[in-house]
């Protein structure tokens, strides 16, 4: 029996994303680190909390241009500690107000103070919401089994070099593997955060093993890969979706062409 996993783009093993919240001013410094060694972030916002020590509205498309954009309710509601219809609100009129910046669906969610529970996951599918990023770390290098409880691996300042450096280490790999890391750009101010960032991103910048991805890119690249469709005996994989994959079949890197079926 053939033994098949999907992985990344290009017949890649690993991912790297990192996710940052609550748009403060400190982004302009994170964005231009990020651009010179090709790390992609997400940045979950609040399109209602303005002021001098954030970023206005009408910053977000230039400075974030190449990165993605999520919502994290207008105004940081604590998600179920709010009435639900109301934290409802909050996350669709994020959403709309975003959208009115980018010019593009915004489909990524971050948790306000980590706070979830059961009935405001629920909610979020019907709001337009595809993941939701929690604040557990996990400390682990794997992909979300629920996309609406994505646990990163760690926040910037738990472990951070530790984490990066096992993540490089890692060699002759089967199964894809993430690493996410999350926090926020003001913390980077305090307890050597600049200089402990800059040296992450040079260290797992520019590898060409590494897949940089923002949280939406591998939300949408995993769903293609779960759309697969593989013969009984696999032998053959029909890929429905617009977008090419990647699988490990025994030892050989194997792409499913979009739209084809193809030879395993
Ligand atoms: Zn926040």
């Amino acid at each position: 029996m053939k033994l098949i996993y999907p992985i990344l783009p290009d017949g890649r093993f690993k991912a790297l994303t990192l996710s940052f919240d609550d748009g403060r001013v400190q982004d302009r410094r994170l964005v231009t680190l990020l651009n010179r060694c090709g790390i992609k972030a997400t940045f979950n916002l609040n399109s209602g909390e303005q002021g001098e020590n954030r970023i206005p509205l009408c910053e977000y498309a230039p400075l974030y241009a190449g990165h993605e954009i999520a919502a994290h309710g207008v105004r940081h509601p604590g998600m179920t500690a709010a009435p639900l219809p109301l934290a409802a609100q909050q996350v669709l009129e994020d959403r709309r107000a975003l959208e009115h910046h980018t010019q593009a669906p915004v489909r990524g969610f971050a948790y306000p103070y980590g706070e979830v529970n059961a009935a405001v996951a629920a909610m979020l599918p019907a709001l337009g919401i595809r993941y939701a990023r929690t604040t557990q770390d996990t400390g682990r290098f794997d992909f979300p089994q629920d996309w609406l409880h994505w646990d990163p691996t760690c926040h910037i300042f738990n472990d951070l070099a530790y984490h990066g450096g096992k993540f490089l280490s890692r060699t002759g790999l089967r199964k894809p593997m993430l690493l996410y890391v999350w926090g926020h750009s003001y913390e980077l101010d305090e307890n050597n955060g600049w200089t402990l960032l800059e040296d992450f991103c040079r260290r797992l910048g520019g590898q060409t093993d590494i897949w940089y991805a923002t949280n939406i890119e591998i939300y949408d690249y995993r769903q293609a890969c779960a759309r697969l469709e593989f013969s009984a005996d696999a032998d053959r994989v029909y890929n429905p979706s617009c977008r090419d994959c990647w699988l490990y079949v025994d030892g050989q890197t194997v792409r499913a062409a979009a739209g084809q079926t193809t030879s395993l």
